[in-house]
């Protein structure tokens, strides 16, 4: 079934268009995976379907909303996050609180603050959600720790912990294991698989193919802003054979 669409969506910046005609299709409880060589556009869709860029025309669907250049603050509501490239935690906070921070407190909206005892009660539930992920993701000895001084692969899972912290049915990532050593890249992969298990779908952005491929459901490739092959299950072996997707690699 069908949780996220994307219909001709096209993306200029200024005279270059760095979108043309985008039109994927990802399914619930799916890990699809887009690759491309640099510049392709990858990083420009998914800033589009998570709503940091505008689309200059074509539609985005989710669960059948049309969720076409929603603010991103307005998509969490519809149960869609995602995490960055360059991981942003607030480095001087903890790591428990960054994870905490991924959540909307209710008691900052006036009209809760005045019940401080169901505020106190909320307060309590996400700490124990926080530590809860914490624990999944194998960081709750470092919950006090400055989230500025995690590794890289640590802060790439602190990252996932305040995606999830938000209980999203979609999460979208971009690069999650750029820059990661492999050990460490399959460790992520593997929290992938089992939030997969959960019913929480994915859609990765990611360059690595050869540590990545085990764990994908559908394949799409990117090339000077179209998807140029496509492929789920076992078509994904012709995907990556596909001599148009050997020559851009080639050329990479
Ligand atoms: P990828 O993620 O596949 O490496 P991007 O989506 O980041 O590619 O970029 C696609 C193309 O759009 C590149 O040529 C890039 O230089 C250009 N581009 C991306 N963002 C901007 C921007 N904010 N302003 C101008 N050009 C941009
Ligand atoms: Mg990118």
């Amino acid at each position: 079934m069908e949780i996220l669409k994307t219909e001709n969506v096209t993306k200029y910046f200024g005279d270059f268009k760095a979108l043309n005609n985008v039109s994927i299709s990802v399914n619930k409880g799916d890990l699809t995976l887009i690759i491309g060589p640099n510049g392709s556009g990858k990083s420009t869709l998914i800033n589009v379907i998570t709503g940091f860029l505008k689309a200059d025309s074509g539609k985005v669907y989710f669960e059948e909303n049309d969720i076409t250049n929603k603010e991103p603050e307005e998509l969490y509501y519809y149960g869609i996050v995602r995490t960055f490239q360059t991981p942003q935690p607030l480095k001087e906070m903890t790591v428990l609180e960054n994870i905490l921070i991924g959540n909307i407190n209710p008691g900052e909206e006036p009209i809760n603050a005045i019940f401080y005892s169901k505020w106190l009660k909320f307060e309590e539930e996400m700490v124990e959600r926080a530590f809860k992920i914490l624990e999944f993701l194998k960081l709750s000895h470092l919950y006090d720790r400055k989230a500025g001084s995690l590794s890289g692969g640590q802060m790439k899972l602190l990252e996932i912990g305040r995606a999830l912290m938000t209980e999203p049915k979609l999460i979208v990532m971009d690069e999650p294991i750029a820059g990661v050593a492999p050990g460490l890249a399959h460790d992520i992969f593997n929290h992938v698989i089992e939030l997969k298990k959960k019913g929480i779908t994915f859609l990765i952005v990611e360059h690595r193919l050869d540590i990545v491929l085990q764990y994908i459901d559908h394949l799409y490739v990117m090339f000077n802003g179209e998807i140029i092959a496509e492929g789920r299950g076992k078509e994904i072996e012709n995907v990556i054979n596909d001599p148009k997707v050997v020559e851009i690699y080639i050329g990479d």
